[in-house]
């Protein structure tokens, strides 16, 4: 479903890192929105930026410049400890690995307690406190008696599930998804997806999901953009994504992701396969930085970079070969 009132906005957002190598771009003057109770996908390949503007909106790294607002007046543009309460409790991350993220000594309960303890702004009694926990693990549908586990005693879904149940424990409005299925087996994944999409509708929640799976933003996002070294090359309602992909790059993603029916063989994008490497961020093409991969590059592409445009209502690409 689609919604209009923005939640997180986006305009000329740039981060950059200085390296032995030089200065590196990761962020290269993004736009976007993400409106309340949208599910935004924000798919690239490794590098081409998208996991830094996930960091970025959590405060994990402050804007080298541009802006990015919350609800339309709070600067997030800056780091998590430089954020009031309200912001570090109604926006909140669920990393790639559950493993990783979840402290090894510490059982479900104390690790769901936290949040909790940290947010609910009210003194709670013990019975209180308990029932919210065990509200918190009903809420991703697992049963009370993992609250006295630990988390090697728990498999690689249900990990991610407690993480997804800690993010909501803070009783958020906005999640970053940062690769959340992508450390699972396959067979997971659907079952993980299915539950965060389950969240979102339930409770109205928005989402910025990230992922370099196309296939899985399919089912789960209202709007997708498409990132290539540290730019937005095209952004669209999910329906006109899929039916109708316009930039090379797009193309060149969709033609590549396999598929098991010839018939849906017949639908992907063929104009395009792909060729070449990404280009390193620190040593980006001139013009347009899809160039040294793209079979449709003429002369004015390495030369001028192509600005945004919109094409057709909500739908922008930015490509010479279309007018933009
Ligand atoms: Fe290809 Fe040129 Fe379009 Fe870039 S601007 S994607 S090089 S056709």
């Amino acid at each position: 479903m689609s919604h209009e009132e923005p939640l997180v906005r986006v305009e000329n957002l740039c981060k950059t890192f200085k390296t032995n190598f030089g200065t590196l771009l990761a962020v290269d003057n993004v736009d976007f929105t993400i409106n309340k109770g949208e599910v935004f996908g924000l798919v690239g390949e490794s590098g081409s930026g998208k996991s830094t503007i996930g960091s970025m909106l959590v405060g994990m790294y402050n804007a080298t410049s541009g802006t990015a607002l919350y609800r339309q007046e709070h600067n997030i543009g800056i780091k998590h400890s430089e954020r009031s309460k309200w912001l570090k409790q109604d926006i909140q991350l669920v990393f790639q690995d559950p493993g990783s993220s979840l402290n090894p000594r510490k059982s479900v309960r104390q690790i769901l307690g936290v949040p909790i303890d940290l947010f609910s702004g009210e003194k709670l009694t013990y019975q209180e406190r308990n029932h919210r926990i065990e509200a918190s693990l009903a809420r991703i549908g697992l049963p009370p008696e993992y609250l006295d586990k630990y988390p090697r005693s728990i498999g690689g879904g249900e990990k991610q599930l407690i993480c997804v149940a800690r993010a909501l424990s803070a009783n958020p409005s906005f999640i970053v998804l940062d690769e959340p299925t992508s450390a699972l087996d396959v067979s997971i994944q659907a079952k993980i997806t299915n539950k965060l999409l389950e969240l979102q509708q339930k409770d109205n929640l928005s989402y910025l999901f990230i992922t370099h799976n196309l296939c899985l933003v399919r089912n789960i996002c209202d709007r997708i953009a498409i990132m290539y070294l540290g730019k937005i090359c095209e952004m669209a309602p999910t329906q006109s994504f899929f039916n109708n992909p316009l930039h090379p790059y797009t193309q060149m993603l969709l033609a590549s992701i396999p598929v098991l029916a010839e018939e849906e063989e017949k639908l992907k994008p063929q104009r395009i396969r792909s060729t070449g490497e990404i280009p390193s961020p620190l040593n980006k093409p001139k013009g347009c930085s899809f160039h040294p991969r793209c079979p449709h590059k003429n002369d004015i592409c390495t030369q001028i970079e192509p600005q945004m445009a919109e094409l057709s209502p909500n739908h922008f690409v930015s490509c010479h070969l279309l007018g933009a």
